[in-house]
């Protein structure tokens, strides 16, 4: 088939090498010029490790794994209060987001078509294709869309309708970008810090060290025009606002200006996407455009089990007319492991984004009392 994949994060990086290695002739459209620095880790494991070895890339992960082995929660000071061991074995790989993003991406180029700096702007169905209109190139046909675009994702919205109608916004905001290293105690220990609604995460990260804001936003709001998404500067006005002038958690201030002063910095609201079906016609959702599970670390794992299993659903396919039951096979094989993830979100909301002191207390004894998280 001639495959049009949008998006090259992790999602869709996953899903164009697989496809080209199965023999479609595939197209990989990005709007950004490059993989972006910076973003939290992220974790392979589960049935993204056997995705990664059918790509041949599982040593290259393990070889550029963060090698983080302890967590430790300090004050606003820097005064440690609670310290646990990281969970770490052969089957949960913790690298980072672009390190992992760059080895999709070269797996790609050896098999598909990669064009950088354009995207979507309308998708028409014809009888026996659909056609593609670019916002920069000449519009194309192909067999099927696959968008892998993330939260925002323009393919939802010229496929599926306006974002309102899938996303409910969570509440929450992050900034994440890269950090200067010696704000970093130590290549084995990531620190986080709460205070009431803010929190900040120093990772880091194999020598890419990255450092995130998180907050409580007041009045989320989801936009359905990417024209009318809050600017960055707004974003940044709430991040200010709400980590707070009197009492920031460790390193906020540091972290807030390498967020404002950074291109590569990743600024978001996180939302809540939800869809009854993610295929119509000859387009389909994969990664968080599909099921928004940003913030949590296994949302790069889950991003390439789904394109894993998008990929053999449609090797099942011997006819072009079976397409919609390979669409079916997909969504029916993932959608119980992103089901399972999105139960676990409201409760890790709470733990990484504790809304009062007694909650950060109680968060803190929660650690010294498991010694593992
Ligand atoms: C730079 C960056 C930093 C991140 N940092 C964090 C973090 O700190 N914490 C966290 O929880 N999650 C973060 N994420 C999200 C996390 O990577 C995803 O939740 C997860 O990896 C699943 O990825 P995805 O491929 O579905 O979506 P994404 O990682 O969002 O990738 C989507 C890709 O599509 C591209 N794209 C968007 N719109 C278009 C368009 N119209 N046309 C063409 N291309 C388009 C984007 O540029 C991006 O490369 C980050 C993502 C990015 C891109």
């Amino acid at each position: 088939m001639e495959i049009l994949v949008v998006g090259a994060g992790i999602a869709g990086c996953t899903a164009a090498a697989l496809l080209g290695w199965a023999d479609h002739r595939v197209t990989l459209v990005e709007h950004d010029p490059a993989v972006r620095e910076g973003g939290s880790p992220v974790h392979v494991r589960g049935g993204a490790l056997p995705i990664a070895e059918r790509l041949g890339i599982a040593g290259l992960l393990r070889e550029a794994e963060t090698g983080v082995d302890r967590a430790e929660f300090v004050d606003p000071r820097g005064t440690v209060r609670a310290t646990a061991r990281l969970r770490t074995s052969g089957d949960d790989v913790e690298i980072g987001r672009a390190e992992l993003n760059r080895l999709l991406l070269e797996q790609v180029h050896r098999v598909a078509q990669v064009v950088s700096g354009d995207g979507p702007r309308t998708l028409t169905e014809l009888p026996d294709g659909i056609e593609v209109g670019f916002e920069r190139g000449r519009p194309e046909r192909y067999d099927l869309v696959v968008g892998a675009d993330g939260q925002h994702s323009q393919v939802r919205r010229l496929g599926f309708g306006r974002e309102t109608a899938y996303v409910t916004p969570s509440g929450i905001m992050i900034g994440a970008v890269p950090i200067d290293p010696d704000l970093v105690v130590s290549p084995r220990v990531v620190r986080t810090s709460h205070t009431p609604g803010a929190t900040t995460i120093i990772h880091p990260a194999g020598g890419h060290p990255v450092g995130a804001v998180i907050v409580r936003e007041e009045e989320p709001d989801v936009a359905d025009d990417p024209a009318h998404q809050p600017s960055r500067e707004e974003r940044m006005a709430i991040l200010e606002k709400r980590i707070g002038r009197r009492m920031r958690p460790w390193h906020g201030t540091d972290i807030l200006e390498a967020v404002r002063r950074s291109p590569d910095a990743y600024l978001d609201s996180i939302g809540r996407v939800e869809m009854a079906s993610w295929s119509r016609g000859r387009v389909v959702l994969l990664g968080d455009a599909a099921c928004g599970l940003t913030l949590l670390g296994d949302s790069g794992s889950v991003a390439m089990t789904g394109a894993g299993r998008l990929v053999d659903a449609l090797s099942r396919l011997d006819r072009p007319g079976d397409l919609a039951q390979a669409l079916g096979y997909y969504e029916r094989a993932h959608r119980p492991e992103v089901e399972h993830h999105l139960r676990g979100v409201e409760k890790a909301t709470k733990r990484l984004l504790p809304m009062t002191r007694r909650a950060i207390r109680r968060r803190h004894r929660a650690v010294r009392f498991t010694r593992r998280v």
